[in-house]
């Protein structure tokens, strides 16, 4: 008998939402929550008649705490979902420890505005210090641990699939495979084809800004930086094929260094076809992916909204999309004494979950993580007073839950490495 409160009703927000309502004796009642009010009644609609769980709609402006804390204080749920955008992350954590909530969230914090001064001071001290140049990363976040326990609160954070189940296949593997894990590699494959020349499978503003941004990884204790898709691999797929794919800075690589003891490398590749690669050179060469609003006719804009504007809405790309994703990790590293290899992974096909939930493969395998975080919480199974990321909890009901709603994985134990 449980309530929650969902923030967000976008691309993954929508998934989450659905298979929160296959889990009607765990959600009992569900709250969306979001900027755009028509979307979430919208959903409601699609669902009532079809699900046990008790939904009910409101609107709010995520970015404006004192609305947070009012809307939280009248709903009274056990949990605050985060599936809004990594730029609310703050200002709901602060809302939920005002209001006494548990937090879970799907991405890591990053300012909205890049320009910001104070932001810009702290975010150039830690490149210096730190060696990596992403936006996003977990300190802000981990600065909020101590106020969560002290309040007694859990706060779940990154569990989508990458980050998320992919930290759950490290301590899954950690706990059951190795005594000592050397190398992980996390493959993140997309094999699905939506026939545009150029289209984003998750929030283009916060996609474009990940993958426009130098690379880096892991390795003998500290960060090594390289140029934006400077390091490229092929990598045969199981049930996709040969496809290319690129070293990206990656937020799980930032706790699993901490978390996985000894770990001697961690690296990240996504695939990127060369149409999408080409596409992205030539709108950040001309500017459109810039964050720094800009004078226009009288108007301000900031280039890479107004690039959202014009392209494919994520959550309308299901009934297109052809293929199926591959997302999984490869260790290296010993058992009982002795060299050991494994790979666990996911396979997901598009149309599959067109079918089940009208959302291609990017929304499901993020939001299927979404509901399960919440469900490991709500039943008690991850709850720790603090802030946690998912390897840090037992991997053993996320994994069976995965089996269980939809997102099946396998173990290769004599996989082909990565060089
Ligand atoms: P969308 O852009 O499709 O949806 C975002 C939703 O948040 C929209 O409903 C939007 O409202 C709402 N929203 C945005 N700003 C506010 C605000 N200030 N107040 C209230 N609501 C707001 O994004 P996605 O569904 O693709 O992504 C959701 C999250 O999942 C992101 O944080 C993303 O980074 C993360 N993600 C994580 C992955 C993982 O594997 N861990 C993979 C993919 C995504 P409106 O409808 O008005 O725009």
């Amino acid at each position: 008998m449980s309530k929650v409160l969902i923030i967000g009703c976008g691309g993954v927000a929508s998934v989450a939402i659905q298979k929160c309502c296959q889990q009607s004796e765990v959600f009992t009642e569900i709250c969306i929550a979001s900027r755009t009010k028509s979307k979430c009644d919208a959903l409601k609609e699609k669902l009532e008649g079809k699900t046990a769980t008790k939904i009910t709609t409101r609107q709010v402006d995520a970015d404006n705490f004192d609305e947070l804390c009012t809307l939280i204080k009248e709903e009274k749920p056990d949990l605050v979902m985060n599936i809004a955008l990594p730029y609310q992350d703050l200002t709901i954590m602060d809302a939920c420890l005002a209001c006494g909530v548990n937090y879970l969230d799907t991405a890591n914090y990053e300012p909205e505005n890049l320009d910001d001064p104070e932001w810009k001071a702290a975010y150039e001290k830690r490149c210096k210090e730190e060696g990596f140049s992403a936006y996003f990363d977990y300190s802000y976040q981990w600065a909020y641990k101590e106020k969560f326990e002290k309040a007694g609160l859990t706060a779940l954070l990154g569990t989508g699939f990458d980050p998320g189940v992919t930290q759950v296949f490290c301590a899954y593997a950690q706990k059951h495979l190795f005594d000592q894990i050397d190398t992980i590699d996390i493959l993140d494959c997309n094999g699905g084809d939506h026939g545009y020349p150029f289209a984003t499978n998750f929030n283009p503003e916060v996609n474009l800004r990940e993958v426009s941004a130098p690379g880096s990884y892991w390795e003998n204790g500290h960060w090594v930086e390289i140029p934006a898709m400077s390091i490229k691999r092929e990598y045969n797929f199981d049930q996709v094929g040969d496809k290319d794919m690129y070293l990206l800075h990656h937020e799980e690589i930032e706790s699993l260094a901490k978390n996985i003891p000894g770990v001697q490398r961690i690296r990240f590749f996504m695939t990127f076809g060369q149409s999408y690669l080409t596409h992205m050179k030539c709108l950040e060469n001309v500017g459109m992916l810039s964050t720094s609003p800009i004078e226009f006719q009288g108007h301000q804009i900031v280039p890479i909204q107004f690039l959202k504007a014009l392209l494919p809405d994520p959550a309308s790309l299901g009934p297109r999309t052809v293929g199926k994703t591959n997302i999984g990790c490869i260790f290296t590293g010993k058992k009982d004494g002795r060299e050991k290899t494994a790979y666990i992974y996911n396979v997901c096909d598009h149309q599959e979950c067109y079918r089940e939930v009208g959302s291609q493969a990017i929304s499901y395998t993020t939001g299927v993580p979404a509901m399960i975080g919440a469900m490991m919480m709500l039943t008690g199974k991850w709850v720790k007073p603090g802030v946690y990321t998912c390897e840090e909890f037992d991997p053993d009901p996320y994994m069976e839950a995965l089996n269980k709603c939809g997102l099946p994985w396998q173990i290769d134990e004599n996989p082909v490495l990565v060089d």
